[in-house]
């Protein structure tokens, strides 16, 4: 996940290059070799190899350091780090794979900083934790911009498995080159030499070795090593479930405080809010943030403070019938946790149509963001629902769309969707609104072509040559996993603090004497944040806040 340079660049700083590849004052350069330790490099010397993981940085003192990316026989020079100017990008701070070799071009002296002694240094100086923070996001904005990656994904945009696997690989913030078989002639040679038909793709062509045909997430992130170095056997302070708003910020808050914290997350960070166009009620951006720049800020802030994210893999189970608790993963493994946060938040609801899974992501998406506005640029499509990300997705894709069918089963936009949003609805003529009027049928061969609609107050059907239809009708909570562990609502919220009766708490055999704390669930130490959470405000900032307030309580359970 990337966020535009401008949002990060400081306006009252130098040039975004030199904002990109700062030059430290020999002061600075003198308070990070308190840190690391002073060596000699000889020219030609490689300090760190592409595909490295948890490799350390080096800031220059005497001599040169090119960044350098193997491309076919030879390779091409990517960044050349002179005195005062060190290396590394986003990668460094997870301890991810590197995507391209550190090598010296003349003899010299370094300081070599072990990712630990980074972290801790970006903790505790802030100055310099500023420019090396804002250096890094602006580096990898770079190499997504341009596209140098250890990834070239094959497919196309009929295809729904492309789809997911460029939105996964984007949520990560993972640069991709994109080659489309639908556009780009050639490419048969390339399927051909990796020995692959036109029917496996989507393939994904990792750090130019391993072939994934159609591959899972889970898959791709183990292939990328997006959750290399993270010990699950270590007993956790807090384990939270879920990277939406909620989870991030509990994280960003409990690492920040010194907890040891592990995010577990299915899919990739964001949340619904990674689903969302433009942001523009969460305080303090007042021209608006994408979710995905959002989220993208916030997985950046909570590395930085040492909290650690495992990719792709969600939580199955909590073994709640013991302390520590343990939460099961879907691929069997276990982590143990002190206490736990749950910010699951919600998944959409489907509507009843019999071959919808049938085009996910071959015409019927469940978020809007920029990538699937640009799949529909010029044709009309079909946004559902009245609630707010609805009226969001639709005046969003108006910008792009000829023509965007609004279609709201009710008798009008939801009560609760924002006034400014229901204006710009009204005033915009390139949206349709159509009450009482459901979808009653999607058609087409792969890729979908027609759909068919009802106006139940008319009793009127109609068929139109539509090809893409935004799913926005309300969540459900994703509480499936916690099976019986958890007291919850009649909807499947999870029910905390006050909201837990005498009888649930009798139900759960709540042992202790005082009364479960705010966002505490029926089980001692067990909190829920954000969407997932019963009687909770469905907007960022509660899920934000929430997750921040959970840590607060987390801190006097481990007092307990
Ligand atoms: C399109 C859209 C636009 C929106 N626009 C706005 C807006 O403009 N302003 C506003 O204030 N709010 C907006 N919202 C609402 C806002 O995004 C949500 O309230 C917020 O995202 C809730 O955050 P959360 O962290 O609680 O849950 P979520 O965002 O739902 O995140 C939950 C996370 O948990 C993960 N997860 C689920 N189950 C598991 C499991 N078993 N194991 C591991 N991980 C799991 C999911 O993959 C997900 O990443 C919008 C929502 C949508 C969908």
């Amino acid at each position: 996940m990337t966020e535009p340079a401008s949002s990060i660049l400081s306006p009252t700083l130098a040039t975004p290059a030199e904002q990109m590849f700062p030059t430290l004052t020999p002061a600075q350069v003198a308070r990070i070799a308190a840190h690391g330790r002073v060596r000699q490099v000889q020219r030609g010397e490689v300090l760190v190899e592409a595909g490295d993981q948890a490799v350390p940085v080096f800031v220059v003192k005497t001599g040169r350091i090119e960044i350098v990316r193997p491309s076919g026989a030879g390779e091409t020079i990517v960044a050349v780090h002179r005195p005062g100017q060190f290396t590394g990008e986003v990668n460094i701070l997870s301890g991810r794979r590197t995507l391209a070799r550190a090598r010296a071009a003349e003899p010299g002296e370094v300081i070599e900083l072990a990712r630990e002694q980074l972290l801790a240094l970006v903790q505790t100086d802030s100055e310099l934790g500023e420019i090396i923070m804002r250096a890094y996001i602006l580096r990898r904005v770079e190499l997504i911009a341009q596209g140098i990656s250890d990834v070239v994904l094959v497919g196309s945009n009929h295809c729904a498995g492309t789809l997911r696997v460029r939105e996964f690989l984007t949520r990560n913030g993972h640069p991709y080159s994109y080659i489309d078989l639908d556009r780009e002639a050639g490419v048969q040679d390339l399927l051909d030499h990796f020995e692959v038909g036109a029917e496996d793709i989507p393939v994904l062509i990792c750090r130019g070795e391993v072939v994934l045909r159609n591959p899972t997430n889970r898959q791709i992130a183990d292939c990328l090593g997006f959750n290399v170095g993270i010990d699950q056997s270590q007993l956790r302070d807090v384990v939270i479930i879920g990277a939406g708003p909620s989870g991030l910020a509990a994280a960003v808050y409990a690492a920040s405080e010194g907890l040891d914290v592990l995010v577990l997350e299915s899919s990739a960070p964001g949340g619904q809010a990674g689903a969302s166009s433009k942001i523009e009620n969460y305080l303090g951006f007042p021209t608006g943030i994408s979710g995905q720049d959002l989220a993208a800020r916030a997985y950046t802030q909570a590395q930085k403070f040492g909290a650690q994210l495992i990719i792709a893999k969600g939580a199955k189970a909590l073994a709640c019938d013991r302390k520590p608790y343990a939460v099961e993963m879907d691929d069997g493994s276990r982590v143990r946790a002190r206490t736990v946060i749950i910010a699951t938040g919600a998944e959409y609801r489907r509507p009843a149509l019999h071959n919808l899974a049938q085009f996910q992501g071959a015409g019927v998406y469940f978020g809007a963001t920029f990538m699937e506005a640009q799949l529909c640029a010029g044709e009309e499509v079909v946004v559902v629902g009245g609630g707010n990300s609805a009226g969001q997705a639709a005046v969003f894709l108006a910008q792009t769309a000829k023509r965007v069918h609004m279609l709201v089963r009710s008798g009008g936009l939801a009560e609760s969707m924002s006034r400014y949003l229901i204006r710009r609805i009204e005033d915009n003529p390139a949206i349709d609104l159509r009450t009482k009027t459901e979808i009653t049928a999607l058609e087409g061969n792969g890729h979908l072509e027609r759909v068919r609609w009802r106006d139940n107050q008319a009793g009127v059907d109609e068929t139109h040559d539509i090809r893409h239809v935004f799913v926005m009708t309300g969540a459900s909570p994703s509480t499936h996993w916690l099976d019986g562990c958890i007291a919850l609502d009649a909807k499947g919220f999870i029910k905390t603090g006050p909201d837990l009766s005498r009888e649930d708490l009798e139900a759960a055999q709540w042992p202790l004497a005082r009364a479960p704390y705010l966002l505490e669930t029926s089980l001692p130490g067990v909190f829920a944040v954000g969407d997932v959470r019963g009687g909770n405000i469905k907007r960022v900032a509660s899920a934000v806040g929430e997750g921040s307030i959970a840590v607060a309580f987390v801190h006097q359970v481990l007092h307990e």
